[in-house]
């Protein structure tokens, strides 16, 4: 049973199984929607419909419930002419479609699927398992969205975090402050590297996702096990807004989106009451357009010379009797996490936004080196983590720095004491998006690495992981995506014929 990300239990058995048109399926109401993504799978491979029956008996695949299994986790058991999906919920039932599409061979001549009998039984190592999108130095719109939600629900990754805020761009509507699509969704020329020369172009550069946008972007993920997660990135990288809002900055004086790629010292003023009443309005609209309970505010990367130099940052301090400028940060964030708190979210923010008094149900994403991290320990103990090793898991880097074996070797509970290992939620890795301008530049970074990082989100195990790669790259063919194959020809040979009759759903 070849199967990406690998199970936590798999075998094969003696006999076989195949089907064809007058196959049947007998499923648990609750699962409809699961067995319908794979009868579509089915014809859309083979050109027959799988029906439905209601006498079990009569029934070739069965989808069936039960309660005990973890969370989405599933058992498949293939036998005696019967594939049996059991599950505890949807989730659950979903991913055993995932691993069936990878198991099913198709037989395209005699129009029928086969494979060898067999046994499954699967859950996740981590219930957060998440990638991230900079959709703010380059836009990328519904389109690409749903294919990387594709791609991900595939390998059993289930959190698409969105970086809709940066200096380069805001690319969310939010309909209380209409300049922020009229304005800072839109800059005009961009820095660049040609033939060795660093620039900054006069090529305009636009795009934003509408409330529409999202919601059906929502739907379509939900409806794959992905969770959506927002991401207002601030008080750092908050220029965009201030060029469409010039009131939220310490100055006044910021005037247009950022073309450079470096984090802009202009930040969102922590003294002004507009700064705040800003956000919340921002933060409303959010929570009524995500379902996720995360919210992710950035925090990484402040320049704070702004706050120094300012009369209201230094009036606040004063007010709330702090007298660092990393405390002023951490009490904006608690504004921020109290009024989303009230709407039951939970906040993200990066690990060097973190300080030793920011409220322990703030989420911390570990993303800078382990030196840093250790030195940072202190701070992020006791509370929920994320881990997300830059170096390791930002495929924005070259193949030859951000390695296949580096993801695939990832040690998540790495520089993590023993006490705080329950509290690492899971993995996220992400693409930073400032040299990446184009959906084939994106997917060509993206895949493979997206299925190593799976592979360690999912499961303790690595075995023969390259070869049930080649399944993923046939189906990256057909899916006309493009993506790095280097990796599987040099750790298997050439991809031959071989693994072209092994084609899939
Ligand atoms: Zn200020």
């Amino acid at each position: 049973m070849k199967i990406l990300p690998i199970p936590q239990k798999s075998e094969n058995v003696s006999g076989s199984f195949a089907i064809n048109g007058n196959a049947k399926m007998f499923c648990d109401s609750e699962f409809i929607a699961q067995a319908e993504m794979l009868a579509d799978l089915v014809y859309e491979s083979c050109g027959f419909f799988l029906q439905f029956t209601d006498v079990i008996t009569e029934a070739q695949i069965i989808f069936s419930k039960d309660a005990a299994l973890p969370a989405e986790g599933y058992v498949i058991m293939i036998n005696r002419g019967i594939a049996t999906v059991t599950s505890s919920d949807k989730a659950g039932a979903f991913y055993a479609v995932q691993s069936l599409r990878q198991i099913f061979n198709l037989d395209v001549k005699q129009r029928r699927i086969a494979c060898a009998d067999g046994y499954v039984e699967d859950s996740p190592r981590f219930a957060y398992r998440g990638f991230m999108l900079d959709i703010a130095r380059h836009f990328f719109g519904l389109d690409v969205l749903k294919t990387l939600v594709d791609v991900m629900s595939q390998v059993k990754l289930n959190v698409l975090h969105l970086h809709l805020t940066d200096d380069q761009g805001f690319r969310l509507q939010i309909d209380k402050y209409p300049l922020l699509t009229e304005i800072a969704s839109r800059r005009f020329g961009s820095e660049v590297n040609r033939n060795g020369e660093t620039y900054v172009d006069d090529v305009p550069h636009e795009g934003y996702l509408t409330k529409q946008d999202v919601r059906e972007l929502v739907a379509y993920a939900s409806a794959r096990n992905v969770d959506i997660v927002p991401e207002i990135d601030l008080p750092g990288h908050f220029v965009a807004a201030i060029a469409a809002y010039p009131d939220l900055s310490c100055t006044g004086s910021v005037s247009e989106v950022r073309k450079k790629w470096s984090a802009s010292k202009d930040i969102l003023c922590a003294g002004n009451d507009k700064s705040y009443r800003f956000v919340n309005d921002v933060l409303d609209e959010i929570c009524e357009l995500f379902p996720s309970r995360y919210v992710h505010l950035g925090g990484e990367e402040v320049a704070k010379d702004r706050w120094c130099n300012c009369k209201l940052c230094r009036e606040r301090m004063a007010d709330l009797r702090i007298d660092s400028l990393e405390e002023l940060q951490t009490h904006m964030i608690e504004m921020f996490r109290v009024h989303l708190e009230e709407k039951g979210k939970t906040v993200i923010i990066r690990n060097d936004g973190v300080t030793k008094n920011t409220d322990k149900r703030v989420v911390s994403q570990l993303w800078t080196a382990t030196k840093h991290r250790r030195a940072s320990y202190e701070t992020v103990s006791g509370r929920p983590l994320i881990v997300s090793p830059r170096k390791k898991v930002n495929f924005n880097h070259d193949y030859n720095v951000a390695t296949m074996k580096g993801v695939l070797g990832l040690k998540p509970f790495r520089g993590i004491r023993k006490a705080d290992r329950d509290n690492v939620l899971g993995i996220e890795g992400a693409i930073w998006t400032q040299r990446v301008e184009n959906e084939e530049q994106l997917f060509f970074n993206i895949l493979p690495r997206l299925d190593a990082l799976a592979e360690c989100a999912w499961s303790k195990r690595r075995k023969d992981f390259y070869i049930r790669l080649q399944k993923r790259l046939a189906y990256y063919d057909k899916a006309g995506l493009c993506y790095n194959g280097k990796f599987v020809r040099n750790a298997v040979g050439n991809r031959s014929d071989k693994a072209r009759q092994g084609d899939t759903l």
